[in-house]
């Protein structure tokens, strides 16, 4: 069907990042035309979608989530990073089985869809990753989405410490299964968890088969300062050089976190065009500091934004991202290092980078793919709204969203998910949680 998204402020988040009175202007899946005549353009019959009051913006991109670990929101509280693995988060994905995994999946993705997101980069557990790709198809939402590869650490639970050869082979089935599926919108990356649970064998594998079939690289690395004194006594050196060495790097790879990374490290990255998805909400949660972003941007690291997992945050909202993004960069490098117009491309066309979708998202521009967000900005908490940047990154909240389109798809409208069945999901969550909290030993 087409549209006209009609009378809204328009954040185009383009490379001027103009922002434009008017209509967006949507034949199919594309963007055919933007700004005060972009009706004009409109074939008829189409649909009019009133804007009025609102900011018409890119759909919001998220670099670093886990839809498996939704089901635990709330569940792993007050630990730090290390702790939170191997005696909650572990325990819990061993747990989990198809009907969980679902659950779990659905859970995140209709609370990210209905916050304005339209991409994400997931990472899995190690088994059933099947269901969880089902379920980013069936919602539509473009994602790059893999399993986990473990295949090394004493506390790793027995069902999650995988055979190097097998762990790579089930990836690649995966990969090869889904990537390209849902119009283009599922893609694969690969996924070593972190340096700690992966030999180097399994890492060079992934790097193998990412580049074979022009996928995805997506790890953790430098998360909390106990994690990097481990890889530096296990492995005599920092997780993010050793990954490097071992291929780990360029413009499909994506390190979430990077709270303890170095100058140098910075500019080592810059270089390689490798991503950082920066999780604010779940350094601050698993108390491990602050990651430098101002000063990653200034040194040419391309960052995203991401919630992490439900258990470390608690939400997968991106405005929550953006605001902490926001805030913490003043703290960290100072009042002006960080703009609210830095932190909305962050959450747009630089996340659309991450994930290697930028030349068909991340902003809205004529020919582009029509991910739209309309964001009512009249609630007395943001009025008068009168800085526009400023609104979406300090006062808007999800429940603000009003419409969202992906591929020129309705999949928010006034505010309820039209692809899932929230109610039904939010339901099924408390049961299943319960079940699989006690199949962990956990509850
Ligand atoms: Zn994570």
């Amino acid at each position: 069907m087409n549209r006209l998204i009609r009378g809204g402020a328009i954040v185009t988040c383009d490379g001027n990042h103009r922002v434009l009175a008017g209509d967006v202007a949507i034949v199919g899946s594309s963007i055919v035309a933007i700004g005060p005549d972009a009706a004009s353009r409109l074939p008829p019959p189409f649909e009019i979608v009133d804007a009025t009051g609102c900011i018409v913006m890119p759909g919001l991109v998220q670099t670093h989530v886990h839809l498996v670990q939704a089901l635990f929101r709330g569940m792993a509280e007050d630990v730090p990073l290390l702790t939170w693995l191997e005696q909650r988060i572990w325990p819990f994905e061993a747990a989990h089985d198809e009907a969980s995994l679902k659950t779990s999946a659905e859970l995140g993705l209709v609370e990210m869809l209905r916050a304005g997101t339209t991409a994400i980069m997931d990472m899995g557990t190690t088994h059933g990753h099947d269901v969880v790709l089902d379920a980013c198809e069936r919602s539509g939402i473009r994602a790059v989405s893999g399993k986990a590869l473990m295949d090394r650490g004493d506390t790793v639970p027995k069902k999650l410490r995988e055979n190097t050869k097998a762990s790579l082979r089930e990836a690649e089935r995966l990969a090869k299964h889904w990537a390209g599926r849902g119009n283009g919108r599922i893609q694969y990356g690969f996924c070593p968890r972190f340096i700690l649970t992966c030999s180097e064998e399994l890492i060079r594998g992934a790097v193998g088969l990412a580049d074979d079939l022009g996928q995805f690289l997506h790890t953790h690395a430098s998360e909390h300062a106990d994690e990097r004194k481990a890889v530096e006594a296990l492995l005599g050196g920092s997780d993010i050089m050793l990954l490097d060495g071992w291929g780990f790097r360029g413009d499909r790879a994506v390190l979430a976190h990077c709270v303890q990374i170095t100058a140098d490290e910075m500019a080592h990255l810059a270089i390689a065009k490798t991503n950082i998805a920066h999780c604010p909400s779940a350094n601050l949660k698993l108390g491990s500091g602050i990651a430098p972003v101002a000063a990653l941007r200034k040194a040419g690291v391309n960052v995203g934004l991401g919630g992490d997992g439900a258990p470390c945050n608690n939400n997968l909202d991106p405005w929550l991202e953006m605001r902490h993004a926001a805030l913490l960069a003043k703290i960290k490098s100072g009042i002006a290092s960080l703009s609210a117009r830095d932190v909305v491309r962050m959450a747009t066309i630089d996340g659309a980078k991450v994930l290697g979708i930028d030349r068909v998202a991340g902003s809205l521009e004529v020919g582009k793919r029509a991910d739209v967000v309309v964001v009512d900005i009249m609630g007395a908490h943001v009025a008068p709204a009168a800085d526009l940047m400023a609104t979406l990154v300090y006062g808007t909240r999800a429940t603000d969203v009003r419409h969202v389109f992906i591929d020129g798809e309705r999949v928010v409208e006034n505010g309820v998910v039209q692809t899932l069945d929230g109610e039904r999901i939010a339901a099924t969550a408390r049961s299943e949680a319960i079940r699989i909290g006690k199949a962990a030993g956990v509850l």
